[in-house]
């Protein structure tokens, strides 16, 4: 489907997901460099494991 589109933007730094590590906002649902917000795959894996809700910098702000 669309979102397996290469060129489609991502992230606060509106790039490609290059096939680098993302997360996914629990709140909006965008997809998230784990370098630009700051979370590793060990984090992000852990997280989900524990069911750990993870929210991008903008939906922490507007909260
Ligand atoms: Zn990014
Ligand atoms: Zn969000």
């Amino acid at each position: 489907g669309d979102d397996d589109d290469p060129n489609k933007l991502w992230c606060i730094c509106r790039q490609p997901h290059n096939n680098r590590f993302m997360i996914c906002c629990d709140l909006c649902e965008d997809w998230f460099h784990g370098t630009c917000v700051g979370v590793t795959k060990a984090m992000g894996t852990d997280m989900e494991n524990k069911g750990i809700d993870w929210k991008c910098p903008k939906c922490v702000k507007r909260q």
